[in-house]
């Protein structure tokens, strides 16, 4: 299938859910980009800092950029100028040196706090611990050009569809408890980012409201 008929045939079956695409761009060409974004798409996701920043300009302005892959603090400073959400926060070193930047560009950056939720070692992210505890300190507090619009989480690759739906349930009962107990007057507070090529259909049943695809519609990437 082209790029324009697998992106029509994922908005429809994202048509009545909660879920909205996020294309995954990785590794591929900006033509390929082009062709995405002359099928709808705006939402469009890259693990690689330098590599969104070259992306970015070759696109129209009304892409929304999503960080999906970990960002280091010195590299903030090349997408601060037009990153739409970094999904991938994983302490408040990164929030802090992300509000710097935002705020020197006089813009809002959004982001997702990124938990761990898969079996495997190497993926990383938040404990519910380790969120709370960020969301309790005084710099969180203080922060004024970014803001924290839900959860994101990358789920053990495996064939056990019920290990993974287990996973995925857990990433929407921490956002379901940070929602409650520090979010409960935010209505921007909404977005459960989970589900990719593989499990995005049960991501989408356990209530994503974000899914990140990539070789679905591109093809295995080389
Ligand atoms: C690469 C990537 C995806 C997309 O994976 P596909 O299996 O190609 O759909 C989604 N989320 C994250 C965090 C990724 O790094």
């Amino acid at each position: 299938m082209s790029i324009a008929s697998t992106i029509a045939a994922l908005e429809a079956e994202l048509a009545g859910t909660a879920a909205k695409l996020v294309v995954v761009t990785k590794t591929h060409p900006v033509e390929r980009l082009r062709e995405a974004y002359a099928a709808g798409a705006r939402r469009f996701g890259e693990n690689r800092v330098q590599e969104m920043a070259a992306k970015q300009p070759e696109l129209p302005a009304d892409v929304e950029w999503h960080q999906i892959g970990q960002l280091q603090t010195n590299k903030v400073k090349y997408l601060a100028a037009f990153v739409h959400t970094v999904q991938s926060i994983d302490s408040l070193r990164l929030l802090l040196e992300l509000e710097k930047h935002a705020a020197r560009h006089q813009r809002t950056i959004y982001g997702l706090l990124q938990f761990h939720i898969a079996q495997e070692e190497t993926k990383t992210g938040l404990s519910l611990a380790e969120a709370e505890a960020i969301l309790q300190s005084a710099e969180y507090q203080s922060l004024r050009h970014v803001r924290l619009t839900g959860v994101m989480g990358i789920a053990t690759h495996s064939p056990d569809a019920e290990a993974v739906r287990a996973e995925f349930r857990q990433l929407r009962q921490h956002f379901e408890f940070l929602k409650a107990t520090y979010f409960a007057q935010e209505e921007s507070f909404r977005e459960i980012s989970m589900g990719m090529s593989a499990d995005y259909a049960l991501a989408i049943a356990e209530g994503s409201t974000l899914i990140r695809v990539g070789s679905a519609i591109f093809g295995s990437r080389a």
